[in-house]
């Protein structure tokens, strides 16, 4: 049967566009379907990722932390500053611009790739026919294979509903045209840490409310510990076992504020914040996306059922991002979209959901592959553990930054590594030779018998494998 495209993409975020891309270099006939819009009303590809999330969220998080230096740490460099000043506008203005060159700069790959990009909302009917919307315009295509990448959508609580400007998702807090005095973030996870502390950089007074009684449980204890700690001395609040009650706008003195009750086990509490931040986690974009007749199955959390090769329980359509099972971040979505792309071309595909790293970009930073420690000793793995802190690393100390160290675990028999896990300065870019030789199979063996420059950061990671047999140069470890 005659089709419109090869392949239609739902979807211009990370896992979209760069299905997209993939699959017009292997020969395809690509359309991808967005209904993103700026301000203007303008298609502003790249998704969540691009528009709200990673970028314009790193993009603030690096001017905060400028500031931030530039207040309490320059002096100790020997450079005095004599004043200082805010320029919000101008930061804003700055991470607006980061977005805007990004987003178009999508747009000119597609193009590049010849991928025909269509504005409006789309719903995949049956028989791989897709309804596109874009006001009073209704088209319909039809392709060889559907990709679904519609990605997610923050969680509102009934106890604290949106206001235009007073209670906030990630995307509101991205945005304050003002620092705010006192902010209050419910849900101590990823958004929460990270936006909380832009604006506590930044100058707010900021507290965050966590309902449960552990914290970051998905990191390693030590580092979550330690994390807390610093969080602590940075000036964040962080109050668990808070659960919510209720959030409601008050005027007091012609002023609106908004009053914030919550529970713990030393009973109801109230407060008053400038702005409340919703970081309560995210949820796929399956709404609109498909019609009953295209006999798509979600699964029990409402996520689109796919296999571990992104297939739905339809021939030719697959679903790969936020809108299906796995960690919500945009390098698992993009490699999903590679996947899909190969073996839609009939290659070989396949992701090692194993090994997707995570990081949390607070100061110091926080970044992780493969299994914890609470994890081996709940699956009863025998491992054994290297650690190395920054605090004995001389590049750390040039820096002026040495908070944080390099935990690497691997199988006692096999010393097969099984996790790595970082705080500290650069933890992004270092897990990354983590995750390159836990993709190749390396042992901490193999690690120690590398050669890593000095002074560098990295060699805490080689200092780390040394520890995990007692061999470590640059600390005093104990005898077995
Ligand atoms: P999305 O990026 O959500 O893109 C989906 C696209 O599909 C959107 O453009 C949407 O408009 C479009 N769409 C939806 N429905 C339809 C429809 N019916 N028709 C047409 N178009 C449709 N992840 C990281 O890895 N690192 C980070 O540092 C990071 N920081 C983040 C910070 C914040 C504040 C937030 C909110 C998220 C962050 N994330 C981060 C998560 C990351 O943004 C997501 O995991 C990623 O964007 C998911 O990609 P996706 O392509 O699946 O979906
Ligand atoms: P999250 O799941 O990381 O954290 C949400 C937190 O809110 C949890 O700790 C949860 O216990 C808490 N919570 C839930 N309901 C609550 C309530 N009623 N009261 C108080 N606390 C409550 O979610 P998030 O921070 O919103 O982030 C969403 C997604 O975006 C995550 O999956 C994350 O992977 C992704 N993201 C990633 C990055 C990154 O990679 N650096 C940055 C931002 C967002």
């Amino acid at each position: 049967m005659a089709t419109d495209f090869d392949v239609i993409v739902i979807g211009a975020g990370p896992a979209g566009y760069v299905a997209a891309i993939r699959c017009a270099q292997l020969g395809f006939n690509v359309a991808c379907i967005d209904n993103w819009l700026d301000e203007q009303g303008a298609l502003s590809l790249g998704g969540t990722c691009l528009n709200v999330g990673c970028i314009p969220s790193k993009a603030l998080l690096q001017s905060s932390e400028l500031f931030e230096q530039a207040s309490h740490s320059f002096s100790q460099h020997g450079i005095k500053l004599s004043s200082l000043e805010l320029d919000l506008e101008t930061m804003m203005a700055r991470k607006n611009k980061i977005v805007s060159e990004l987003t178009s700069g999508i747009g000119a790959l597609l193009k590049a790739n010849k991928v025909k990009v269509i504005t409006g909302t789309a719903k995949l009917l049956a028989d791989k026919k897709v309804e596109v919307v874009n006001g009073k315009d209704k088209n319909t295509f039809s392709a060889k294979n559907i990709i679904i990448a519609s990605g997610s959508s923050s969680v509102e609580l009934n106890a604290a509903p949106l206001t235009e400007d007073l209670i906030v998702d990630s995307t509101g807090a991205l945005s304050f045209e003002s620092v705010p005095s006192k902010v209050g973030v419910i849900g101590a996870g990823v958004i929460g840490l990270e936006l909380g502390s832009v604006w506590r950089r930044l100058g707010s007074e900021v507290t965050v409310l966590e309902a449960q009684d552990v914290f970051l449980p998905m990191v390693d204890l030590k580092i979550a510990r330690d994390a807390q700690r610093l969080y602590k001395k940075q000036g964040l609040d962080i109050k668990l076992n808070a659960r919510l009650l209720q959030a409601q706008i008050k005027t007091v003195n012609k002023i609106k504020q908004v009053e914030v009750s919550y529970q713990d086990e030393t009973g109801d509490h109230l407060c008053e914040f400038d702005k409340l931040i919703v970081a309560v986690g995210r949820k796929p974009n399956t709404d609109y996306i498909f019609d009953d007749e295209a006999e798509l199955i979600l699964d029990e959390r409402g996520f689109i059922h796919v296999n571990d090769k992104c297939e739905t329980s339809q021939p030719g359509v697959y679903a790969i991002g936020d809108v299906v099972r796995g960690p919500m971040l945009a390098h698992k979505g993009s490699e999903e979209g590679m996947m899909v792309a190969e073996l839609i071309a009939g290659n070989h595909g396949v992701i090692n959901y194993d090994l997707i790293p995570s990081v949390i970009y607070t100061h110091p930073e926080i970044a992780w592959v493969g299994k914890t420690e609470q994890q081996l000793k709940a699956a009863g793995e025998s491992y054994k553990a290297g650690m190395f802190p920054f605090v004995a690393s001389g590049r750390a100390k040039a820096h002026g930054d040495t908070s944080g160290m390099v935990k690497i675990l691997s199988h006692s028999e096999t010393d097969r590594i099984l996790g790595v896990h970082i705080m500290g300065l650069n933890a992004s870019e270092l897990i990354s030779q983590a995750v390159t030789a836990m993709a190749l199979g390396a042992s901490t063996e193999d690690i120690a018998l590398t050669v890593f420059a000095h002074p560098t950061l990295s060699e805490a990671i080689h200092e780390a494998a040394l520890a995990v047999d007692n061999r470590a140069i640059h600390i005093v470890q104990k005898k077995p």
